[in-house]
């Protein structure tokens, strides 16, 4: 099947997209890369100097996902992926118009319509600013729970002027862990830190970004190290840069990144995210 496709540029963002696209759609992911590009370059270091961004409709967005991208499930897959075919190539960013919540067979149309409506405009800019995140991070070589943990950060972060504000930690995502982190068999940090990419692999609900715990545990080890320590720095992030370096066991990095030994920085970090 063969879509054609319009280019709307801003600076170096470029917006590849049908010529039928809400110009209002186009205008969030703007206003998404703008503040995630200064935020992200003032919390971490890290830049975001050029995006292309493809805005599909639902079909073609499917079909590039499978045959493009080569996977058919993924947690963020009904609504964006950033993709880079191999090292040698820039990243781009695909994003689904139609922003769809996975829904199961007894989800009525009527739902599904009232979803919509209410979540668009906030879908879309979560979405654009997660996967430019992920666009941001391809030349680090970095762990899957940064990589999430971040996307998950700037994806969360509340509008103030022209940047985010991240001190605040989202309610939702505390609430969740701080229930989980009470509960019996609360995620170890170390099974966190050695997952892969795959444990991140989960379907999710209506309206849910991801139920995934090791979603959860990203999110709230990058929160507490980018707000609480201060750590994720360009200097702290730099050691996760040179490809060239030994890679020391998962555990062993992390400890250098935090100064301490797991467990006592599990303890502290636990005990923080339940006090707040
Ligand atoms: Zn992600």
């Amino acid at each position: 099947m063969t879509y054609s496709l319009v280019l709307t540029r801003y600076g170096d963002l470029n917006i590849y997209h049908s010529s039928h696209t809400p110009s209002i759609q186009l205008k969030w992911i703007k206003e998404t890369y703008d503040t995630v590009r200064i935020s992200l370059h003032q919390s971490t270091g890290i830049s975001l100097t050029h995006a292309n961004v493809y805005l599909l409709d639902e079909a073609q967005y499917i079909e590039i996902l499978s045959e493009v991208v080569g996977i058919d499930l993924h947690p963020e897959w009904t609504q964006g992926v950033a993709y880079r075919p191999d090292t040698s190539y820039d990243g781009v960013v695909y994003i689904n118009k139609v922003m769809s919540a996975l829904w199961t067979t007894s989800t009525s149309e009527k739902e599904k319509h009232v979803w919509r409506g209410e979540n668009v405009e906030k879908t879309t800019r979560k979405v654009a600013a997660h996967e430019l995140t992920h666009l941001a991070l391809m030349p680090y070589d970095i762990p899957s729970w940064l990589n999430e943990g971040l996307a998950q950060l700037f994806e969360q972060g509340q509008l103030d002027s022209d940047s985010l504000r991240l001190d605040r930690p989202d309610p939702k995502a505390l609430k969740r862990l701080q229930h989980d982190l009470r509960g019996k068999r609360p995620l170890r940090l170390a099974d966190l830190l050695r997952a892969r990419q795959e444990a991140f692999l989960v379907m999710h609900g209506p309206g849910r970004t991801s139920s995934s715990r090791h979603y959860l545990y990203s999110w709230g080890v990058v929160y507490y190290l980018t707000v609480h320590r201060s750590l994720l720095t360009r200097q702290a992030l730099d050691q996760y840069v040179d490809r060239r370096a030994d890679r020391p066991d998962p555990i062993k990095r992390f400890e250098r990144l935090v100064g301490m030994p797991l467990a006592k920085f599990e303890r502290e970090w636990r005990a923080e995210m339940l006090a707040l």
